[in-house]
């Protein structure tokens, strides 16, 4: 399974800051293999572009939304991939009210919406898809943030979107798998180790105590790789910096275009 990080910045980049010879991360949006979209942001058709491979995602069958933040789930980027398409967008049922409201019915309608549940598990395509609660809230109540396991044969990841920690109902289940790729949220760096957003965000501290426990009691595949994504460009070092600060953790933290085979 092939996963291409398309964006890793949170929602505090702004993309009209862009310059291709400066560091930059986009919003939250993510490749698998050819044919599947984590969180159909609004700067993945940006990424597609100034990678040079602007037909990328002409494959794409199914996308999984995490939650309906602007930076994960933008209407246009799902017209474009899915409207009169041969493509399924799998969600809460917010999704939807975002795409009516965003398009309008008419168009809305063009798009086939499949409604998920959590603790349940899909076959999304080529993939088996477990969905899952995460610690993180939208403006709407009745929406709940998901995690998700995505399984391809006997290769697993565990993919967390926007959370604080793992909620107990997730964990009892992702505790259990052989999880071959781990990509947690970081959204509060080095420089941001009290920031308010704790509450529905990671710091530094907490990633470490979460890979402590996992290591501890021996969770996931014996080959289990982490990296870490959703960097706010405010709470952040540079990435350079970063990198030399989770090294010893045994973290890569992600960037725009890399690619990781799991
Ligand atoms: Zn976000
Ligand atoms: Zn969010």
């Amino acid at each position: 399974m092939k996963l291409t990080f398309l964006g890793t910045g949170a929602a505090d980049w702004d993309i009209n800051a862009f310059t291709s010879d400066a560091p930059f991360r986009r919003f939250s949006g993510t490749l698998i293999n050819d044919d599947l979209i984590i969180d159909p942001g609004p700067h993945i058709f940006h990424f597609a572009e100034h990678n040079g491979t602007p037909h990328m995602f002409d494959n794409v069958k199914n996308i999984i939304v995490t939650h309906s933040h602007g930076d994960h789930f933008n209407a246009e980027t799902v017209k474009r991939l899915c409207v009169d398409k041969d493509c399924t967008l799998w969600g809460d049922p917010v999704c939807l009210v975002r795409l009516r409201k965003a398009l309008g019915e008419e168009t809305a309608s063009r798009i086939a919406f499949v409604e998920t549940s959590l603790r349940s598990v899909y076959q999304i395509g080529g993939y088996e898809v477990t969905v899952l609660r995460a610690n993180h809230v939208t403006e709407y109540p009745e929406e709940t943030a998901r995690m998700y396991l995505i399984k391809q044969g006997d290769r697993i990841l565990w993919w967390t979107g926007d959370s604080a920690w793992v909620p107990t109902e997730s964990w009892n289940i992702i505790r259990e798998q052989a999880v071959n790729t781990a990509v947690l949220e970081l959204t509060c760096g080095e420089i941001a180790p009290d920031d308010w957003r704790s509450f529905e965000h990671n710091t530094l501290d907490m990633l470490k105590l979460m890979l402590k426990m996992f290591r501890k009691y021996d969770r996931f595949a014996p080959d289990v790789k982490y990296y870490v994504s959703h960097l706010a460009r405010t709470l952040h070092t540079d990435h350079e910096t970063l990198e030399k600060t989770l090294a010893p953790l045994g973290v890569t933290p992600a960037y725009d275009g890399l690619t990781i085979e799991i």
